[in-house]
């Protein structure tokens, strides 16, 4: 059972849905306040997740956990992000799944199906399946990639004009991939 638990801030109910399917204990509403939140986190000792940099920063002043979601970066990317930084588990494990609806603990009621025991939305190894473990593959091919570039900048040291060189042909090198 995975033991980090998470609090969602506003416009980001799309990630606090994977963080259910993938497992995690994750709150989220549209109307949470900043101080609501930060006072949630505290009593639950849960992560806050947000992409307002001033919450964060109050919240790291009072010793929260505080993961700030930078605006530039796609779904894929910030799972792939939270993977590294929380050890996030990026396989789906649908005995440990979550509601992505209400975040209720799901039970099994048959052959590849299962109910929320809080809203009963039902649930069922359809179709849809599929495109989860696509998007999970690519976020876990994320964190690799990531590695990869990483080792590259190390690798151009040098001059300025070498390292402008060495820049763009980085970016043509990640272009052509
Ligand atoms: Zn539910």
């Amino acid at each position: 059972m995975p033991i980090q638990k998470f609090i969602v801030d506003a416009m980001l109910g799309r990630l606090a849905r994977w963080l259910r399917i993938l497992g995690y204990d994750t709150l989220y509403d549209n109307s949470y306040e900043d101080w609501k939140i930060i006072k949630i986190s505290q009593e639950q000792n849960r992560i806050i997740i947000t992409r307002d940099r001033g919450l964060c920063n109050r919240a790291k002043k009072k010793n929260l956990q505080c993961f700030f979601v930078d605006p530039d970066y796609d779904l894929i990317d910030i799972l792939a992000q939270m993977s590294k930084k929380y050890k996030i588990d990026l396989h789906v494990n649908i005995e440990a799944t979550r509601c992505a609806e209400c975040n209720g603990i799901l039970l099994k009621t048959g052959e590849n199906k299962w109910q929320c025991t809080r809203c009963r939305k039902e649930y069922w190894k359809g179709k849809h399946w599929k495109s989860i473990e696509e998007i999970l593959i690519k976020a876990r091919s994320k964190i690799e990639d990531n590695e990869l570039s990483k080792n590259r900048r190390s690798e151009s040291r040098g001059g300025k004009e070498t390292s402008k060189n060495s820049k763009t042909s980085n970016n043509a090198e990640a272009r052509a991939t």
